[in-house]
């Protein structure tokens, strides 16, 4: 059995580990984006076209990225060059906020361990 201090310091050293992981993981991280693209086949403004009977026949597809600002909803028509480089961006803006909350746990535990070493060095 090891002793409660030495637990407490491999604890420390698990989480630091984890945390310089993240680091890394960071410096790994391509553009980002915030939001969502979005893949959406469309019905035309012909009446008699095949689109408005036939979900198959819909138009498209056509791509757009959607975000917010202040709560405002922004929708940016895309390319279909453009769309899976904005797709790219918004996966990565996915990563990028797990590994910050991982981060932010780890820095939870990791602090804690801190000041109660800090506090038994007295
Ligand atoms: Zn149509």
């Amino acid at each position: 059995m090891p002793s409660r201090k030495a637990t407490r310091s491999s604890q420390l050293s698990t989480s630091a580990k984890r945390f310089r992981e993240a680091q890394r993981e960071l410096q790994q991280v391509d553009y980002f984006l915030k939001g969502t693209v979005l893949k959406r086949m469309m019905k035309c403004g012909q009446p008699q076209c095949a689109c408005h009977y036939d979900p198959a026949k819909r138009h498209g597809p056509y791509f757009e990225w959607t975000y917010k600002v202040k709560g405002k909803t922004v929708n940016v028509k895309l390319s279909p060059h453009a769309a899976p480089l904005y797709l790219a961006a918004t996966k990565q803006h996915r990563k990028l906020k797990a590994t910050l909350a991982r981060m932010e746990r780890l820095s939870r535990t990791a602090v804690a361990q801190l000041a109660t070493q800090a506090e038994q060095a007295d």
